[in-house]
C-alpha cells in the first residue's frame, strides 16, 4: 500500500527562494505582451502592440492617441466626414436641423454628432457608445510606459452599420 497520505507536505514552498538567482520578472520591461487588457466578450487577452488581438477589438488608446482597427477604421473615417460636415454647416439652418434630429433619433448617433461638434478625442467618443465595450485598461512602466485601454465591438457589424448611418447624415448636403 502507498503511504502517500503520510507524506509530509511542504508548508512553505517559497522557503528555498534563492535571492542570488537572476529572476526572469526583472527582464520583462520590454515584453509587449504586458500591454493590453481582456476582451469583455470572449475573454481573450488583447495586446495590440504585440499584434495579439481577438476579432472584437476595434480600437485602442495609448497616452491619448487612438489607433483604430477593423470596423473601428470605418467608423473613424465616417466620423472625419461628419466633422467636416458639422464644420462647414455650422451656420446652415438645414444642416443644424438635420444634425439635431439625427442626434435625437439614436443614442450612438447623438454621441457621434456631439463628439464631432465638440471635437472630442476618438477615445472619449468610443467610451460613450452603447455598441462598444471598453477593456479595463492597463498602466505600466518600462520602455512603453504609460496607460492604455482597448475598445471592443459588442456585435459584429454594428460599428460599420453606425458608420453608414453617420455617412447618410454627412454625405448629401441638405436642400
Ligand atoms: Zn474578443
Amino acid at each position: 500500500m502507498s503511504k502517500i497520505d503520510d507524506f509530509p507536505h511542504d508548508e512553505n514552498p517559497d522557503e528555498e527562494w534563492d535571492e542570488t538567482e537572476d529572476h526572469e520578472d526583472e527582464e520583462d520591461d520590454d515584453d509587449e505582451r504586458r500591454y493590453g487588457d481582456d476582451c469583455p466578450i470572449c475573454g481573450q487577452f488583447n495586446s495590440p502592440p504585440a499584434d495579439e488581438t481577438c476579432t472584437h477589438i476595434c480600437a485602442w488608446v495609448w497616452d491619448g492617441e487612438t489607433e483604430t482597427l477593423g470596423e473601428g477604421r470605418i467608423l473613424r473615417a465616417a466620423l472625419d466626414r461628419l466633422e467636416s460636415f458639422v464644420e462647414f454647416g455650422q451656420s446652415d439652418d438645414a444642416v443644424i436641423d438635420r444634425l439635431n434630429s439625427a442626434s435625437a433619433s439614436s443614442h450612438d448617433l447623438g454621441v457621434l454628432i456631439g463628439g464631432a461638434r465638440g471635437y472630442l478625442p476618438m477615445s472619449e467618443i468610443l467610451l460613450d457608445l452603447d455598441g462598444i465595450a471598453a477593456g479595463q485598461g492597463w498602466t505600466s512602466g518600462g520602455m512603453l510606459g504609460g496607460s492604455g485601454r482597448n475598445f471592443y465591438v459588442k456585435t459584429d457589424g454594428s460599428l460599420a452599420a453606425l458608420a453608414a448611418e453617420c455617412d447618410a447624415i454627412s454625405t448629401d448636403a441638405p436642400d
